[in-house]
């Protein structure tokens, strides 16, 4: 694991938290999610449920989570041999590429992406392959992504809507992957974590398309999500994985042995949410919305250009104009310069080019931090 040191977002936080700085890089809400899940996280530890889960996930969470894939997206999915419950999403992405790929095994990624999805090829002994997304736009390019599959493609990961971009890929793009899939009989393993959101300005007005749904995809894919965005709790760890029983069967087998079991009494309380109406879920992007127009209306009036996204709660930003080339380098100074934490777009890139100005705010915070955030950074470039 040699060139995998210290994460990104564990440097920025604590470079935020030495500088006393206002932290939109790492990813998560300053506010907790709706009270009933908190509620029901203490009925469980207080109800004595603070022994090892079941290894597959309470039945109570698998359920809830097959009724959430037919309620939302019509996907019809068996709770007791198509669901595995996980240690957030990252153990269904670790445990998954795990499971699926040998030495020798090619995985192909779009870049930029997600840290871990690199860390989880290489501890599988794979090699990745990766189709670039390029600013403004981050299209898939059908040429690029066609190019980086060959016969020994096992899996090609899609992550929509994609961190750090905030793209939503379009049916177009999503049914390009299953195809490529299906030529080169890979699986699929899509990182849903962003389902619930999306804007409703954006391509697909608000709607997710898991690829699961898309034809000739749900024999090949397995999908996953994770508790930590929909409702704000990025510190329970419930994450889920789902799909084709055999294929969910050999993660179960790694997951046995990467953590057994975790998160118990957030399992039930994870339930209870993903029963929750939907007012719930389509209030939270409502108002992710809204606080996404609040930054950016701010982050242009000082001067810089907001990427607007159509999902998740991340904007990236051109540092140019702040007189950094270099993302990183602007980073590791903004919390001192400017009392904000942000990210760098580069460290999730191969290609030593892309993306090596821009940096990713994430607007998962209160109104009144996000202002006092943007007030900061227009006094930055005045200089
Ligand atoms: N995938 C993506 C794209 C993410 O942004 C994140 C994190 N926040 C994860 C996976 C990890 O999710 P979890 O915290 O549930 O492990
Ligand atoms: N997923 C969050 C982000 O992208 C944080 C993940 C982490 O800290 N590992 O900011």
């Amino acid at each position: 694991m040699q060139g995998f040191g210290t994460t990104i977002f564990a440097e920025m936080t604590a470079l935020a938290d030495a500088a006393g700085a206002i932290n939109l890089g790492q990813g998560f809400p300053d506010t907790d999610g709706p009270t009933s899940v908190l509620d029901a996280a203490v009925d469980a530890i207080r109800s004595g449920r603070n022994q090892y889960p079941p290894g597959p996930g309470v039945p109570e969470l698998r359920a809830a989570i097959a009724e959430h894939q037919r309620r939302f997206y019509g996907l019809e999915v068996d709770p007791d041999r198509e669901v595995l419950v996980t240690v957030g999403a990252t153990e269904a992405i670790a445990a998954s590429l795990l499971a699926l790929c040998e030495p020798g095994d090619e995985v192909v990624l779009m870049e930029p992406y997600y840290d871990s999805y690199a860390a989880s090829v290489a501890l599988a002994g794979a090699t990745r392959r990766t189709v670039v997304l390029r600013a403004p736009d981050f299209r898939v390019d059908e040429a690029q992504l066609r190019a980086a599959f060959t016969d020994r493609t096992r899996v090609v990961v899609v992550n929509s809507p994609h961190n750090p971009t905030g793209t939503v890929l379009s049916r177009d793009e999503l049914e390009l992957v299953v195809r490529l899939a299906q030529e080169h009989d890979a699986i699929i393993v899509s990182d849903e974590v962003y389902e619930h959101l999306l804007f409703s300005d954006g391509p697909t007005g608000g709607r997710h398309v898991p690829v699961a749904t898309l034809p000739g995809a749900a024999e090949r894919t397995l999908t996953i999500s994770s508790a930590g965005k929909t409702f704000s709790v990025t510190g329970w760890k419930v994450g889920w994985v789902h799909g084709p029983a055999e294929l969910v069967d050999a993660v179960r087998a790694v997951k046995q042995f990467t953590t057994f079991v975790g998160s118990g009494p957030f399992q039930p309380a994870v339930a209870t949410g993903l029963r929750l109406p939907d007012e719930v879920f389509t209030g939270l992007a409502h108002q992710l919305q809204g606080k996404r127009d609040l930054l950016c209306g701010a982050l242009t009036d000082a001067g810089l250009s907001p990427m607007v996204p159509d999902g998740t709660y991340f904007v990236l930003v051109d540092g140019a104009p702040l007189g950094y080339e270099d993302g990183l380098a602007l980073c590791r100074d903004l919390p001192r310069l400017a009392g904000v934490a942000a990210v760098p777009v580069r460290v999730f890139h191969d290609d030593p080019e892309a993306g090596r100005s821009l940096v990713r705010f994430a607007f998962c915070k209160k109104d009144e931090v996000l202002h006092e955030a943007a007030a900061r950074l227009s006094r930055l470039r005045r200089g």
